[in-house]
């Protein structure tokens, strides 16, 4: 069977993001899994209920909290969006993610570091840490390459 990639459903266009601005990533690898049927999509943070525009969260480095920049603790949510993902590669047999960098849920190298001042430091969002922890590979818009050197072996 043709291996399946979960993917960050933003990437393919769909109005999922936090500002409700639409941002496909273009990509021709992406065109060629699309077509093949590889991809299985989700958006963590809107399968757990939360709405379309909402308000932007962080992860706090020293409590490991998702907190909104009005202060509240969404890190249930967050949680509940990240299983709801691992359920989705279960249904799928998926063993790699490709995930958009630096966001609270999907962030696989980088996330904001929870000032909301747009300063990022090295870390992964919390879909990615459950993923990973159960041993997916995620990926992010700039390691698509090495995602396609994986499903090829
Ligand atoms: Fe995209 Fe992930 Fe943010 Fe949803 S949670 S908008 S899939 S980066």
């Amino acid at each position: 069977p043709i291996k399946k990639i979960l993917i960050s459903s933003c990437f393919l266009g769909e109005r999922v993001r936090y500002n409700g601005v639409v941002k496909p990533l273009v990509n021709k690898l992406l065109e060629q899994w699309k077509k093949q049927g590889r991809l299985i999509a989700i958006c963590p943070e809107v399968i757990s209920g939360l709405p379309v525009p909402r308000p932007p969260a962080e992860i706090d480095p020293n409590t490991k909290k998702v907190i909104t920049i009005e202060s509240i603790d969404v890190t249930e949510q967050f949680d509940k969006g990240a299983k709801l993902a691992l359920r989705l590669c279960r249904q799928h047999n998926i063993q790699v993610a490709l995930l958009k960098e630096s966001s609270p849920s999907c962030g696989s190298n980088t996330i904001y570091d929870g000032t909301f001042r747009q300063q990022k430091i090295i870390g992964e969002g919390v879909t990615t840490k459950l993923l990973r922890g159960h041993g997916i590979k995620v990926f992010c818009e700039d390691s698509i390459e090495e995602l396609a050197a994986q499903i090829e072996n």
